[in-house]
Order: structure tokens, then C-alpha cells, then sequence
């Protein structure tokens, strides 16, 4: 048993300011300020993304599941995703009766390969979900070079990719919607909550009804749902803490950039080990270090997590490939994302992190190929 301390994988950063403004709303922000906060982070999301269209809501998940709604996905209809992700990402096409199709990831990114979304393709595909995983970005001209082709939204889940870029435009700007989380593990965070982004004033106003029960803004009676819509709004309370996150999110981003460097300068020299990639014209957020090991290295996930348990740090698996999971049909023709997770392991990356404690880290990784 190690008596090295704990080295938590993620944890959020909070101080004085979040604690202030979540106290404001706890003691000040009901009543005809009940929205107050919640205007307000929408106001600072959409100036931080450059975004016209900026809606809170209780999950990233959520989020998703009103812009698929919103898109007209239903019964018989497919979603192309990657397959190397979070369920949240793919459950709410389920919910919807859609059927998602899980296409394989580019070995580099991590994320959809657009050769084989495009091979995915089919008079029923409704719409695409690029995932941005750990920060690193897909292919956004290819993907959205084929959505023009075919007439099919591209959606972006940003939920990982908070502080990247895609040639200048901040990841989740792009596609015809972006959703992001602020989940406790996230670089933003307010408990749970998420976000739905659109520059699409149409898109807007049906997720906008969606939002509020199904009740149109222009609807004058009260209690009066023209539709049955959704329930995932974000509380006051949890929108002073997100308000607080985005006055500091320069502070957040540079954080995990600076954490990403420590990471890449200590282990640059090792041989048959990746970490997340940031190609030309791109910024990385770098929400989650990872380290990839080749395959003739004969490193293993089980092996990483002996020797990081033994050091006493939570050091987290890559992705299961979704189609893996017991709800869904194995594709191991997807060979990228059923190989990934045998070879990979995720890092700590919390703001708080140390140097002496990225040291440690490190330590472990290279003791893995001696
Ligand atoms: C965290 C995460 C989600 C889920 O977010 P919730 O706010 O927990 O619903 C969805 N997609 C991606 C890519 C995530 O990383």
C-alpha cells in the first residue's frame, strides 16, 4: 500500500468568487431575480465562443437531447457518431427512437474519422455528432464539407473541448449546433449544467420552446404549452458558479495548456508514446492528457493501472468503444477504437495540480517501457 498522497484525477477550481456569487443567489436570487445569473452566464458564453444563441441547461446531455429534437430526429432515422466515446454523447438519439451508427476513429485524433462517416452514410442519416474527445479536435472542414454535400446537419459535442480551436473559431461555433457540459470534471464547471450554442435563429427558437415545457415566448396565456417539449434548465444558483468560472476562463484554459506542457516537455523523449495531438491551425483545450503507447511497446491498460494504483494515483481508461457496451452491437470492424483503450491511459489534469505531482505522473509512465 502507498503512503504517497492522493492524486485525484480531476477536481474543479473554485474559489472566493464562485463561493460569493453562488451565495448571492442562494440568499438574493429568487423572485424577480430568479434569472438574473442564468442571463448572465448565457451573455458570457456566447461573447467567450462567439456565438449568437446561447441556452443553459441542467446537462450536456440534455442540451443534445433538445438540438436532435429540435433537428426533427425520430424513429427510423440514423445519427453518425464515433464510436470511441462517453455514452452521453449517443444516448439521446436513443431516447429520441433514432438508431446511432458508430463509425471508427483516425488514429491520430482519437475522434471521427470522416472517411468512414462518409462510407456511413444513408438515405436514413439524419444528422452527424463530431466529438471533440479530450480536447482534440476532428476534422471540422471535412465533416463539414460533407454535411454540405449531403444536406445533413453537423453537430459539435464541445463538451471536452472548452479553449479549443479550429482555425481561429472556438470549438462547438461551427456546426449547426454545439452542446457543452459543466459537469464537475469538466474545465468549466457548476456541479452539473451544460450548454446549447447555435447561430441559427430557427434552431434557436424551437430548442428556446423546447427548453421552457413546449411554451413559445411569444405565447401570451399562461400555463399554455403549444407542444410537449423538455424539462433541463440550469438553476440561478448553478449559473452564479458558471458566471464566476467565466470571469477566470482565460486562467482555466491557460491552466490545462500549461499542465498538457509540463506533461509533454517531461515525457517528449520516450519512444512509442503519443499524447493528444494539436495539429496546424489548431488550438487544444487538452481537457484530459493522454498517453497512448504503441503497440510494440507491449505497455497494457492493465499494466497502467497496476502501476498508477500502486502510486497511489487516479489515473483513468481511455473510452470503451460504445458499440462494445453491453446496450449496443459490438463493430470490432472498428479496429482504431477497439484497439485505443488495450494501450492508453487518461492523466491528471486538475488546475491544482502540482509539479511535484506531475513528476509523479510522469515517473510512472516512464517506468513503464525498464
Ligand atoms: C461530459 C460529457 C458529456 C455529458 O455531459 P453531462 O453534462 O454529464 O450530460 C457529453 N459529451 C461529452 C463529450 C462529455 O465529455
Amino acid at each position: 500500500m502507498s503512503t504517497k498522497s492522493r492524486i485525484l484525477y480531476t477536481k474543479p477550481s473554485i474559489t472566493e468568487r464562485e463561493v460569493e456569487y453562488a451565495t448571492d443567489a442562494a440568499a438574493n436570487g429568487w423572485g424577480a431575480h430568479c434569472y438574473d445569473y442564468i442571463n448572465r452566464f448565457e451573455a458570457a458564453f456566447r461573447s467567450h465562443l462567439g456565438v449568437k444563441h446561447a441556452i443553459a441547461t441542467s446537462s450536456c446531455t440534455g442540451a443534445l437531447h433538445m438540438g436532435l429534437a429540435a433537428l426533427g430526429v425520430g424513429p427510423g432515422d440514423e445519427v453518425i457518431l464515433a464510436d470511441t466515446n462517453w455514452i452521453a454523447s449517443t444516448a439521446p438519439i436513443t431516447y429520441l427512437g433514432a438508431t446511432p451508427v458508430f463509425v471508427d476513429v483516425d488514429p491520430v485524433s482519437w475522434c471521427i474519422n470522416p472517411a468512414n462517416a462518409r462510407a456511413a452514410i444513408t438515405p436514413r442519416t439524419k444528422a452527424i455528432i463530431a466529438v471533440h474527445i479530450y480536447g482534440n479536435l476532428c476534422n471540422l472542414d471535412d465533416l463539414m464539407d460533407l454535411g454540405r454535400e449531403y444536406g445533413i446537419p453537423v453537430i459539435e459535442d464541445a463538451a471536452e473541448a472548452i479553449g479549443s480551436e479550429w482555425h481561429g473559431a472556438r470549438a462547438g461555433s461551427i456546426g449547426a449546433f454545439g452542446t457543452f457540459s459543466f459537469h464537475g470534471t469538466k474545465t468549466v464547471t457548476t456541479g452539473e449544467g451544460g450548454m446549447f450554442v447555435t447561430n441559427d435563429d430557427d434552431l434557436y427558437e424551437k430548442v428556446l420552446t423546447l427548453s421552457n415545457h413546449g411554451r413559445a415566448r411569444g405565447q401570451t396565456k399562461q400555463f399554455w404549452p403549444d407542444k410537449v417539449g423538455f424539462k433541463y434548465k440550469m438553476s440561478n444558483i448553478q449559473a452564479a458558479i458558471g458566471c464566476a468560472q467565466m470571469e477566470r476562463i482565460d486562467d482555466l484554459i491557460a491552466r490545462k495548456r500549461t499542465i498538457f506542457a509540463a506533461y509533454r516537455q517531461l515525457l517528449g523523449g520516450m519512444n512509442g508514446l503519443t499524447l493528444n495531438p494539436e495539429p496546424e491551425g489548431t488550438i487544444n483545450g487538452y481537457w484530459m492528457p493522454t498517453a497512448v503507447f504503441a503497440s510494440n511497446t507491449g505497455v497494457t491498460r492493465e499494466r497502467l493501472q497496476e502501476a498508477f494504483a500502486a502510486e497511489n494515483i487516479d489515473a483513468r481508461v481511455f473510452f470503451w468503444p460504445l458499440s462494445s457496451l453491453p446496450p449496443f452491437t459490438a463493430k470490432p470492424e472498428n479496429t482504431v477504437a477497439y484497439d485505443l483503450p488495450g494501450r492508453a491511459i487518461n492523466l491528471p489534469s486538475y488546475h491544482d495540480l502540482t509539479e511535484g505531482e506531475i513528476e509523479r505522473v510522469c515517473a510512472v509512465l516512464k517506468g513503464m517501457q525498464s
